[in-house]
């Protein structure tokens, strides 16, 4: 029950299916929980249940508000132990020739400088604490191709890089840094792309991505949140610098 007692944790994309499952996991755990998302009323509803959360609305890709969030996690808190770096979007599904060049940017700037500056802005106050836990949430697609997913798939390959080398840079500072790589999870991002892959039979698609899963179905949330939960917590302290598949079994194929 008390796997995070006294720990601080700031979640990005904590509005999300992934980071709302994170939150509740860390919270039913001990840990106080600063959100991160752009989207306020499901902010609202995800911190309603237990005044262990609180939340800030930003976007993360933007320095001064991912800069506030720290800021304001360590006012209420008094510091901060854990960041969970998890915002993301999907972009388009059509190939690289057809790809809006827009789209790439946005991509690149939510999920690749968004974890960046949470780096940035976190790692100086986990220093703080003497230490602490910083996980990314890559994909599958970070550790391998994804056919008309371009900008998804660098995006979740770049920061795998950064995992790496804010891995060599904090272990000093005992801060332990790494990823998580989901195969598809049950959540609003994969009937986004189960509609992108195919817009008149998402359904079909569907089946499709599960049969190339050796257990034969989509992860949870719950299950993502159960890594997460295992990396930022004292049960990992070997644990750096690594990259950590909950996928089914998909990457093995
Ligand atoms: P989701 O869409 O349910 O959640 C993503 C959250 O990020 C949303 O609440 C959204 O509002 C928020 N967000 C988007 N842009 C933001 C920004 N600029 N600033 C702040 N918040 C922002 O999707 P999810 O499945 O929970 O995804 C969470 C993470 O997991 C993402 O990084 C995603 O790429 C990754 N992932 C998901 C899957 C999957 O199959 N669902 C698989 C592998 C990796």
């Amino acid at each position: 029950m008390n796997r995070l007692a006294e720990k601080v944790a700031l979640i990005t994309g904590a509005a999300g299916g992934i980071g709302a499952a994170a939150a509740r996991r860390f919270a039913a755990q001990g840990a106080r929980v600063l959100l991160v998302d752009l989207d306020e009323t499901a902010l609202q509803e995800v911190a309603k249940s237990t005044d262990a959360m609180s939340y800030c609305v930003a976007d993360v890709s933007q320095a001064e508000q991912m800069a506030a969030c720290v800021e304001a996690t360590v006012q209420r808190y008094g510091g901060l132990d854990i960041a969970v770096l998890n915002a993301g979007i999907e972009g388009q599904v059509r190939p690289i020739t057809d790809y809006d060049i827009a789209t790439f940017d946005r991509v690149m700037a939510v999920n690749v400088r968004g974890v960046w500056l949470g780096l940035k802005y976190c790692i100086p106050q986990i220093a703080r604490r003497g230490g602490g836990s910083i996980v990314i949430t890559s994909s599958v697609a970070g550790l391998s191709g994804a056919d008309n997913m371009s900008a998804y798939c660098a995006s979740k390959h770049a920061v795998v890089g950064l995992m790496r080398t804010a891995a060599g840079e904090c272990a000093p500072m005992n801060i332990r840094v790494n990823t998580v790589n989901p195969a598809p999870i049950e959540t609003r991002m994969m009937r986004s792309l189960e509609t992108g892959f195919l817009p008149d039979q998402p359904d079909a698609a569907k089946a499709f991505i599960t049969q190339r899963i050796p257990m034969q179905r989509y992860g949870t949330p719950q299950e993502v949140a159960d890594l997460m939960l295992f990396l930022a917590g004292d049960e990992s302290p070997y644990c750096t610098g690594g990259t950590y598949t909950v996928d089914g079994g998909m990457f093995c194929r």
